[in-house]
């Protein structure tokens, strides 16, 4: 696998004192809103080997999709400036399944600003479903393939089997830091996140629990599917069908990219707490499921939270 160093590896890990004595738990979180790598997030595991697949491909022109406060169009941003390729993103305010949820955001601040100061060419759509979305990500690849200029494609959110093998990698990379934990939780969303943390504590007693910050329970078979993309890639003996995957939906809110009302609860919780901050579009969602399932002694014991970043969008 061709990686091109990013982040500050390993991401610091400790304890959460206050926390875990209110909760009755032994909890500790894994910073990965501190890679050190454009304002920090899950997106640069993928990218160390993303972009190292990009560079030995020789493309000109990365084109990848999502919304506009996405984090991960600003570190792929980054990424590709680094190495001077051109970027570009089809976006789309708030794309949805079936209807779109009742919400606003801001598509000048947060993300979509750091995305402009990094030279993202950020191809804004009206809203519409993923599918509409996915289309125009491919049309926008199509059109520089007729100016002659080399693409190379990426999946919303980095989930290929190649950001999911960042998460292979970032599992080990928890093993050599520390006793095993009973639960890791964390926020899953395009899924190589979870994909390759579930392969990696794959036949520990470590369960790997996503809080979905997407409504559609469908996204398990699309997490099998790049499971298998990833068992390929890294000749993993270990195999996952959907089932295997524990996401917990009823955190969601409104819906993808709407904060909830939960969720800014569970921001601010943290923050007063131990003076960390969460991001209202994922990581705060998915610390709302933790403070819940730890209320309902669901987990117990050790349990890490995974801070999986999104910082901007706090200030959307
Ligand atoms: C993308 C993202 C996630 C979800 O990770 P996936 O690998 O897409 O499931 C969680 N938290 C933050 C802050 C993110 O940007």
């Amino acid at each position: 696998m061709n990686r091109v160093p990013l982040i500050q590896s390993p991401t610091p890990l400790h304890r959460l004192d206050r926390l875990s004595s209110e909760l009755g738990l032994d909890l500790w979180i894994k910073r990965d809103d501190l890679t050190g790598f454009a304002f920090g997030g899950n997106k640069g595991r993928k990218l160390e080997y993303l972009i190292g697949d990009v560079l030995a491909s020789k493309a000109e022109v990365v084109v990848t999709c999502g919304s506009a406060q996405s984090n991960f169009i600003r570190q792929l941003g980054a990424a590709c400036a680094r190495f001077d390729i051109e970027c570009a993103a089809a976006v789309m305010d708030l794309p949805y399944e079936d209807s779109q949820p009742a919400g606003h955001v801001s598509s000048s601040s947060g993300n979509v600003l750091l995305d402009r100061i990094l030279g993202v060419r950020l191809v804004e759509m009206p809203d519409g479903t993923w599918e509409e979305l996915y289309a125009a990500a491919e049309s926008l690849a199509l059109s520089y393939e007729a100016m002659g200029r080399s693409v190379y494609r990426i999946p919303i959110g980095g989930s290929s089997p190649l950001g999911a093998y960042g998460f292979l990698m970032a599992a080990e990379e928890l093993k050599a830091q520390a006793d095993p934990f009973n639960h890791v939780v964390f926020a899953s969303s395009s899924g190589s996140t979870h994909c390759g943390l579930r392969h990696g504590f794959f036949g520990t007693s470590t369960e790997i629990l996503g809080i979905a910050c997407d409504p559609e329970p469908e996204i398990a078979d699309d997490f099998a599917e790049l499971a298998s993309g990833l068992e390929a890639l890294a000749g993993l003996a270990s195999h996952l069908e959907p089932e295997d995957f524990v996401l917990d939906f009823r955190f969601v809110g409104p819906g993808y990219g709407v904060a909830s009302e939960e969720g800014d609860a569970a921001i601010v919780r943290l923050a007063r707490a131990e003076g960390i901050f969460l991001d209202p579009i994922y990581s705060g969602k998915a610390f709302a499921g933790l403070l819940r399932l730890a209320e309902e002694g669901r987990v117990s014991g050790r349990v890490l939270f995974w801070h999986t970043g999104g910082l901007p969008s706090l200030f959307v």
